[in-house]
């Protein structure tokens, strides 16, 4: 298969491995730099370009591993290629929507999947209302878009959660409010699926000075076994934002497992060495399975 890698950079782990693995499998990649791509519309059909070349139909499938600066412009290439019937492992409505917290979390509570107690809203004039709703402090604000534990904020008392949402709300900046998961005791599950099969499943740690358990900040990782509600939910939530790959993020609370986010294009780098699964070869078997036929019906 011609397959392409849609990312800013092969230089980082988890797009290098992907490529690797598909290369060991006999199948030809190209790196496609989302960045540098148009799509022409208008003329006798829509037309994706790379630079100057023509990559309309180079490709039997593509992989789409988008970072988080430039979404918007990378789903809408995304949707181009699945527009004209190209196996996508993420479509692009799946990668805006698991982009977004806020509508992460909205699908999720239709859907049926736990999450934690969750309010977003922009009225300055309500704050302690918010936070009541919450059932008071300590409460967690979120960046809607924020990544990598960046943008977590763990307010301890309702004085400082009121000042930091205010400040937040007079910059203009869209945020949640959470109900703050003790006893998660400052640990997350991170299970990666591909294509309606859990692959692999870690557990991450966070130091103890923080509550957040990204890997980015130096979180301690293990394999970890998942209870079969866990697994329900990290299959179900992928299949709801219509995602054929992705990275499920759970918490463990004393109610039950509660979804924190999906993530469209997971790292590969920390559960590889933490569970030693060849994910990037499960990513690849699921192409296989996928990627020809979708060409077929071209
Ligand atoms: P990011 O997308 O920036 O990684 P997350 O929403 O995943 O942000 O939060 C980062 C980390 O903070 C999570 O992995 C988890 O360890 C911790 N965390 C997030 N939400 C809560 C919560 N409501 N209660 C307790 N811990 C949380």
């Amino acid at each position: 298969m011609d397959v392409a890698i849609l990312s800013v950079s092969l230089n980082v782990y988890s797009t290098a491995r992907i490529a690797e693995e598909f290369e060991r499998a006999g199948h030809f990649v190209e790196h496609v730099d989302h960045t540098k791509c148009s799509v022409q519309l208008g003329g006798d059909r829509p037309e994706i370009y790379m630079e100057a070349e023509n990559i309309t139909d180079e490709f039997d499938a593509i992989v789409p591993r988008i970072g988080t600066t430039v979404t918007r412009h990378g789903a809408a290439i995304v949707k181009q290629f699945e527009l004209n019937n190209i196996f996508t492992t993420a479509k692009s409505l799946g990668i805006t929507r698991a982009r977004n917290k806020v509508a992460t979390l909205q699908m999720m509570s239709q859907k049926g999947i736990p999450v934690p107690k969750t309010v977003f809203s922009i009225n300055p004039y309500n704050v302690e209302g918010q936070i009541e709703l919450l059932g008071g402090a300590p409460v967690i604000i979120k960046l809607q878009e924020g990544t990598q534990g960046k943008g977590v904020i763990l307010a301890e008392s309702k004085k400082s959660a009121k000042s930091v949402i205010d400040t937040l709300y007079n910059m203009n900046t869209s945020i949640l409010l959470q109900e703050y998961i003790a006893d998660a005791n400052g640990e997350d599950l991170r299970i990666i699926v591909v294509g309606k099969k859990i692959v692999a499943s870690m557990k991450r740690t966070s130091g103890l000075d923080d509550f957040r358990s990204n890997v980015h900040r130096g979180a301690a990782v293990e394999a970890v076994q998942l209870t079969p509600r866990e697994k329900f939910i990290a299959i179900n939530a992928t299949k709801h934002l219509g995602l054929g790959v992705a990275g499920v993020d759970l918490i463990r609370s004393k109610n039950g497992p509660l979804l924190i986010e999906v993530n469209a294009s997971p790292g590969l780098q920390g559960i590889e060495a933490a569970t030693g699964i060849n994910v990037a070869k499960h990513i690849v078997r699921y192409v296989e399975k996928h990627g020809r036929n979708s060409r077929k019906q071209f």
